[in-house]
């Protein structure tokens, strides 16, 4: 490992012990390692379904079929998925009492599958229920999967309509409630760590600027720049996995 990145990883952990209220931000940087592809990686899953095509609520409407042939993929990678050393990383650091929540993109339920017990903040919704979009019944996930197993596009067991996951899709709202939750705790918070996000999207991508405003020190992990480096009080290049352990180890 290179000296700045030695030196980085330390000064990291010493903001880190020296916090009460840290706060975590993840994407899909923090499961890759977990065997779940991010938006980028070339070959993956998303350059044969264009998320902007697959993932659209218009489409979803539309044709319900395309979302479910993009989620079936999707749930042969996240059943099976395990949580890697990042995600137990947080739960070591909820334990020495410093976590005070989890704000995540990932709809991957991994921080769940590791037993973090803080606050999850979940921006893009949760795959463990579905919804109705003609009568608005309620689904959990296990009687989902089960019509997924058995034929093709599954549907509302009420009314016949179009369901879907509570994970939301592009060109459909933020859920309020939980992202005014991510705000106050970011408000709150005198650490906010950023683990394997581009920061990209947005509203998610203000929420460190947010806890710069607030006071905290920010830290980011990710493999490659990111669009918010530049709040960053410390910024580490690297894979989570190897040096999430690293930055609790204290
Ligand atoms: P993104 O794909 O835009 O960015 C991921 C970042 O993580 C990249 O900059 C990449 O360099 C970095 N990265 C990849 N592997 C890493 C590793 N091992 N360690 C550290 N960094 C790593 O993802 P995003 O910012 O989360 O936003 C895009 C959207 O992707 C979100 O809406 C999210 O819901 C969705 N998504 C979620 C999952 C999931 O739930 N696991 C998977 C794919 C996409
Ligand atoms: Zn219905």
């Amino acid at each position: 490992m290179s000296k700045p990145k030695m030196k980085n990883i330390k000064k990291a952990k010493n903001i880190i012990k020296n916090s009460e209220n840290v706060v975590v931000f993840t994407g899909s940087g923090i499961s890759t390692e977990s065997g779940i592809p991010d938006f980028r990686s070339p070959g993956g899953l998303w350059e044969k379904y264009d998320p902007y095509v697959y993932a659209n609520y218009d489409m979803f409407l539309k044709d319900p079929e395309k979302y479910w042939e993009l989620e079936r993929e999707v749930t042969k990678m996240v059943e099976p998925a395990l949580p890697n050393p990042a995600h137990k990383a947080l739960v070591t650091l909820e334990q020495k009492g410093k976590l005070k929540g989890i704000i995540t993109q990932n709809i991957d339920m991994l921080h769940q599958k590791a037993g973090s017990e803080v606050p999850i903040y979940e921006l893009h919704g949760s795959a463990m229920t579905a919804t109705c979009v003609d009568c608005e019944t309620k689904f959990k996930r296990e009687e989902i999967l089960e019509q997924l197993e058995e034929r093709k596009t599954p549907v509302c067991s009420e009314c016949d309509g179009r369901v879907k996951f509570d994970v939301i899709l592009f060109h459909e709202a933020l859920p309020m409630h939980t992202l005014m939750g991510a705000q106050e705790i970011t408000t709150d918070s005198d650490c906010f760590l950023v683990i394997g996000s581009s920061l990209v999207v947005s509203p998610a991508n203000q929420l460190p600027i947010l806890a710069k405003q607030s006071g905290a020190k920010v830290i980011i992990l990710n493999l490659e720049e990111t669009q918010m480096d530049e709040v960053a009080d410390v910024i580490i290049h690297g894979k989570a996995g190897e040096i999430m352990p690293k930055l609790v180890n204290f």
